[in-house]
C-alpha cells in the first residue's frame, strides 16, 4: 500500500468535501449519468483498510471496490510485478505472440480451482465477458442451447449476461431485447423460504422447473453463484448446490459456478465451492483475481474447455500481460500471507459483532455470509418485510461517518460488507462500531 497512507479513519471536511464537489460537478458535465456513484467522494490513495479522498478524508473500506481488492489496494507484490511488466512490454496480444504470464496464470487457476481432474483455462477482461465465454464453451461441448440461471442472480451487464441477471432495475430496464434461451429456476433462500424447505427440497423444486420447463436434453448449462453477490449474499441451504451438481452430472449438463465475487479467498476458502464440497465442471473468476487490474477467467474440465474450435475464443486484451503479472502476484500474496485463514478470522469478527447488534435490533432480519463476504438483510421491525429505505439511510450515515459500505439485494434491503483482507482488526472493529451507531441514529 502507499507508504504515506495512515491506517486511520479521519474526516477533515464535511462529506463530500469541496474538492470532491468540484470533481462531481465535472463528472456530471462529462460522464454519462448511467454511470452511478455510491459515495460522492473522489479517491486519491488507497491501501490496507483505508481509502483516502481528494479532500484528505480517510474512509474505512468495507467494500474493496466491490470485492476486487481482496488482498488490499496497491498490494506490494502487485505493484512490483506490474511495474516490472509495464517496463518490459504492455501488450502483444496473446493470440498474436503469446507470453509466459498468461500460461502461468492458466496453470495457477488449473491448480487452485476445485477438483483434481485435468483442466484448461482461458482469460478475458471482465466477469461478464468470462460468463459469456463459459456459455459459448458449454454450448459447443453439449451441442445444446438452453441455459438455466436462478432467482436473484447477477451475472453482468452485457447483452447475454443482462438476460441472465434477475433484477430489472437498474440492470435491465429499457435495455432489451434480451438474449433468448435463458430460463430461471427458484433458488434456495433460507431466510425467505418456508422452514421445511431444506436444501434437498429446494433443489427438487428447482430441478422440477428445469425438467418441466426446459428439459435436460435442451440444456447446455446451469449457471449459479455459490453465494449470491448482488442478489443479497444469499447462502443456499446445505445440500442444495450438491444436489444440483449431481443432477447436472447425471444429465450431461455443464455445471458452471460463477465465482466472480466469491473467488480468491473472499469466503474463507480459495473458492466458495470448496466450502460446499462441490466440484463445478466450469468455474468463472474475475474481481479478486488480480488485485484491482482487469482480468477474468474460465477454468474447467479439459474435454469441455477444448470443445471450441481453434480461434473460436479470444479477444484483443484477454489476459493482458499487466493483468497476468498482477494475478500471479495476487495468488502469491494470498498463499504467502495466509489470506484464506485471514478471511475466516474476519468472518468470526464480523458475525460476532453483527449478531450482537441483531440481538438488540429486530430490524436486522438476517445476518449471513462467509469469510469476508458478510451481509445483513434489513426488515421493518417485527416483520419480514424488506426495508430498502433503512438500508440506504444506514449506508448514507456510515458514509458520512467515514465508512464505505455497499447495499445489494433484489429488494435493495441488504447491507453488504466486503472488507479487504489487508484491513486490521482495529479498523474492522471501528467500522462495525460506526455502523452500530448509524443504526441507532436512523430510527423510524
Ligand atoms: C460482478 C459480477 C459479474 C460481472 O463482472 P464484471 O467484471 O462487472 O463484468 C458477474 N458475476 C458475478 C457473480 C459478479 O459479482
Amino acid at each position: 500500500m502507499p507508504a504515506s497512507l495512515e491506517q486511520r479513519r479521519e474526516l477533515v471536511t464535511a462529506i463530500p468535501g469541496p474538492r470532491s464537489q468540484e470533481l462531481m460537478a465535472r463528472k456530471h458535465a462529462a460522464v454519462a449519468q448511467g454511470i452511478g456513484t455510491t459515495l460522492p467522494v473522489f479517491a486519491i490513495e488507497a491501501g490496507g483498510g483505508i481509502v483516502k479522498d481528494v479532500d484528505g478524508n480517510s474512509f474505512i473500506d468495507l467494500g474493496s471496490g466491490i470485492a476486487v481488492t481482496t488482498i488490499g489496494n496497491s498490494a506490494p507484490r502487485v505493484v512490483d510485478a506490474v511495474r516490472e511488466q509495464v517496463a518490459a512490454f504492455t501488450h502483444t496480444c496473446f493470440m498474436v505472440t503469446p507470453y509466459e504470464g498468461y500460461v502461468a496464470v492458466a496453470e495457477a487457476l488449473n491448480r487452485l480451482t476445485p477438483g483434481d481432474h485435468e483442466k484448461r483455462s482461458a482469460l478475458f477482461n471482465s466477469g461478464a465477458e468470462a460468463v459469456e465465454n463459459a456459455i459459448k464453451i458449454a454450448r459447443a461441448h453439449t451441442k445444446r442451447q438452453a441455459v438455466v440461471v436462478f432467482d436473484h442472480a447477477y451475472h453482468g451487464r452485457t447483452n447475454l449476461t443482462m438476460a441472465m441477471t434477475a433484477k430489472s432495475m437498474p440492470y435491465k430496464s429499457g435495455f432489451g431485447p434480451f438474449a433468448p434461451e435463458i430460463y430461471r429456476a427458484p433458488l434456495s433462500y433460507p431466510y425467505r423460504d418456508a422452514k421445511a424447505m431444506d436444501g434437498h427440497l429446494a433443489a427438487r423444486r428447482a430441478i422440477d422447473v428445469i425438467e418441466k420447463q426446459v428439459g435436460a436434453d435442451n440444456l447446455a448449462a446451469v449457471v449459479i453463484e455459490p453465494i449470491q453477490g448482488e442478489g443479497g449474499f444469499i447462502v443456499p441451504a446445505d445440500g442444495f448446490l450438491a444436489a444440483i451438481v449431481d443432477w447436472c452430472t447425471a444429465n450431461g449438463v455443464v455445471f458452471i459456478a460463477d465465482e466472480v465475487q466469491t473467488g480468491f479467498a473472499r469466503t474463507g476458502a480459495m473458492f466458495a465451492c470448496d466450502r460446499e464440497g462441490i466440484v463445478p465442471d466450469v468455474i468463472v473468476t474475475a474481481k479478486g483475481i488480480a488485485g484491482g487490474l482487469p482480468l477474468s477467467a474460465v477454468t474447467g474440465r479439459a474435454d469441455i474447455m477444448d470443445a471450441s474450435h481453434v480461434s473460436g475464443l479470444g479477444g484483443t486484451y484477454g489476459g493482458n500481460p499487466l493483468s497476468c503479472a498482477a494475478a500471479l502476484a495476487t495468488i502469491e500474496t494470498i498463499e504467502a500471507e495466509g489470506l484464506v485463514e485471514r478471511a475466516q478470522q474476519v468472518e468470526r469478527l464480523m458475525l460476532d459483532a453483527l449478531h450482537r447488534l441483531q440481538a438488540d435490533d429486530d430490524r436486522l432480519g438476517d445476518v449471513r455470509g462467509r469469510g469476508a463476504m458478510i451481509a445483513v438483510e434489513l426488515v421493518k421491525s417485527g416483520t419480514d418485510e424488506p426495508d430498502a429505505d433503512l438500508a440506504k439511510a444506514v449506508a448514507t450515515a456510515a458514509h458520512r461517518a467515514g465508512v464505505i459500505v455497499l447495499t445489494c439485494g433484489t429488494y435493495g434491503n441488504v447491507l453488504r460488507f466486503l472488507p479487504p483482507l489487508a484491513i486490521s482488526d482495529e479498523l474492522l472493529t471501528e467500522g462495525l462500531e460506526v455502523l452500530t451507531r448509524a443504526f441507532t441514529e436512523v430510527q423510524p
